[in-house]
């Protein structure tokens, strides 16, 4: 039986908690619940992690910027979890150095940046060797070539984690159910069900087998994103607090259009900051911050966002000129953050809060990716209060801290030998090495389960035996539904790397047909899914959608 099927089948039990949402912060919660020992089940009415949490700048950070604004206990909290989170996916939350170029006029000054960032070290406890340098004018240019000699006065720098955000959830989701959490895509929340003024439960929609289902539970936790007030709306307590949704715009290039050795967090006219991030063949550039009031199941990159990007990379790099058709994708996502009132998009604090409603509803917003651990900690440490309150029954703490996001944990310290493993089956199987570092960050130690499967594929391109094989075990461990599920958040290919889509989305859509049974109408409606999306990331539009 597919996992879904039987997921379907465990949703007739009465739960402990319901989590509505299946991004970067339900998925937390799910994994804190279930390892606390709590029944518990997870909907999501898209994919997972197909809201913001596939749309970030998949940076796990300290939060730099926080720093500015003075938010000093939130810096010193995201800061340590970054080493948490990197202890337990070493080869998904990866060490990143960072430069910071200090150029006349910018943001940060030689003596702020050297103190600001020392104290950033010190707030995110950074171990003593990795902890900032700052360089010289000659340094900074000899580290990076690209950036202005005439602006240029120096540059910090300093240690940063990149991650993959919607593996990151993913695996979340995966750790989740093996703690025995029952976590659903594609099932949407559309009703909660109350009985005497509590709330026990929600009414939720099958979007694939068109079914209506009734999932009890004792508690319910609103982990919507974007869409957390659509929630507080549907049960009327939808207080004066409320979300304030900002949009973040990303550019990818082909990385030999645009060099840089590092990622750089660079300063912009307009008072911001943006990140350049190399990753594999190309660079993506980010991001925007602008109030939004469009569509939230359809979010795009206007030409404004994009010739605003455009302009602050050609103005930090002179001689490299980018223009709009440079652009091979891009994508666009919503910050979720708590309004405040008299303040702009780019001053409103990244903090969380949690709310809660007087029929029972726990609603959780704001905050970053990097804070998702404590995030799910204090909202699953609520639940267990209530839970005590009415069962007399204590729940255990939270455990998170020292889980391995994956049984087959890859420690740190293994990662050069497991990749010299890797790089010999790769080349055994004809493929080209240079997959190692995607299949690496991507799959961990799982990648030896995708070798396994190359073999069962016919053909002479090995790149295509690969895409299968990845599809296979996606489709078998990662509740893959259709294609966008796999091109964008279980692979990331989407963005990366466009070509391969173009070049195999057609047997991946052959594939899903056998493994899914698929009738020629079907078919089209993937098809066109795929289609719509791949032009969203590959177009700008003049306007968002409403
Ligand atoms: P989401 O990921 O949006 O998840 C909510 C989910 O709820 C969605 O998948 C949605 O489909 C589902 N849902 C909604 N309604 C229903 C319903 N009725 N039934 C079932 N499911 C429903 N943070 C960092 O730490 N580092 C970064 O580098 C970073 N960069 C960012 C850059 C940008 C441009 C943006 C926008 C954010 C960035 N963030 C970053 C913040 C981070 O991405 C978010 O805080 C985080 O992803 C929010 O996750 P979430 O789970 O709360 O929301």
């Amino acid at each position: 039986m597919m996992i879904r099927e039987k997921n379907i089948k465990a949703l007739n039990q009465k739960f402990d908690l319901l989590i509505v949402g299946g991004g970067v912060t339900g998925a937390g919660i799910a994994l804190d619940a279930a390892s606390r020992g709590l029944k518990t089940a997870l909907v999501e009415k898209d994919d997972f992690a197909s809201g913001t949490s596939s749309r970030s700048t998949k940076l796990v950070h300290g939060g730099l910027r926080y720093l500015k604004q003075l938010e000093i206990g939130l810096v010193s909290e995201v800061g340590r979890e970054r080493a948490i989170v990197h202890r337990n996916a070493p080869h998904l939350v990866i060490p990143e150095k960072m430069l910071m170029p200090l150029i006349k006029g910018g943001t940060y000054g030689k003596i702020s940046t050297a103190l600001g960032l020392t104290v950033y070290d010190i707030l995110a406890g950074v171990r003593k060797s990795d902890r900032r340098e700052m360089l010289s004018r000659e340094k900074a240019l000899q580290t990076e070539p690209l950036l202005n000699p005439e602006k240029l006065v120096g540059a910090g720098f300093y240690s940063e984690y990149r991650t993959d955000d919607a593996r990151l959830t993913i695996e979340l989701i995966k750790a989740a159910g093996r703690y025995g959490a029952v976590c659903l895509n594609y099932m949407e929340m559309t009703e909660f069900i109350i009985q005497d003024g509590k709330l026990c439960g929600g009414v939720c929609q099958d979007l694939l087998g068109k079914e209506e289902l009734y999932i009890k539970a004792k508690y319910v936790v609103n982990a919507c994103g974007p869409w957390v007030d659509v929630l507080r709306e549907m049960n009327n307590s939808l207080s004066n607090k409320r979300l304030h949704l900002t949009k973040g715009v990303h550019l990818v290039i082909p990385h030999e259009k645009m060099p840089v050795n590092h990622s750089i967090y660079f300063d912009v006219p307009d008072d911001r900051m943006i990140f350049a991030i190399p990753r594999g063949n190309k660079t993506y550039i980010g991001t925007t911050d602008t109030d939004y009031k469009g569509s939230l199941d359809r979010i795009v990159s206007t030409e404004a966002d994009a010739l605003y990007l455009i302009k602050s990379i050609n103005d930090t790099f002179p001689d490299i000129n980018i223009h709009l058709e440079d652009v091979d994708t891009n994508w666009a996502g919503l910050r979720p953050l708590i309004h405040q009132e008299g303040k702009t998009a780019s001053e409103i604090s990244r903090r969380d809060e949690i709310f809660e409603a007087e029929d029972g509803l726990t609603s959780i917003a704001g905050g970053k990716l990097s804070g998702y651990r404590k995030m799910a900690e204090k909202t699953v440490d609520l639940v267990a209060k209530k839970y005590h309150k009415d069962s007399g029954k204590k729940l255990l703490g939270s455990i998170t801290e020292n889980l391995t996001l994956l049984p087959d944990h890859l420690k740190e310290e293994d990662l050069t030998s497991y990749k010299t493993e890797i790089k010999e089956r790769l080349q055994s199987l004809g493929i080209g090495k240079e997959k190692v570092e995607y299949l690496i960050s991507n799959y961990g130690k799982q990648s030896d389960m995708i070798l396994d499967l190359v073999g069962k594929f016919e053909g002479t391109d090995s790149e295509e035996k690969l895409l299968r094989s990845e599809l296979r075990f996606s489709v078998d461990n990662e509740s893959v539904m259709n294609p966008v599920d796999f091109f964008d958040r279980r692979t990331g290919r989407l963005y990366f790397d466009i070509d391969s889509v173009m070049k195999y989305k057609n047997i991946v859509i052959d594939d899903l047909v056998e493994y899914f049974g698929w009738d020629e109408n079907q078919r089209n409606e993937e098809e066109d899914q795929l289609e719509q999306k791949i032009f969203d990331v590959t177009h700008f539009f003049t306007n968002d959608f409403v």
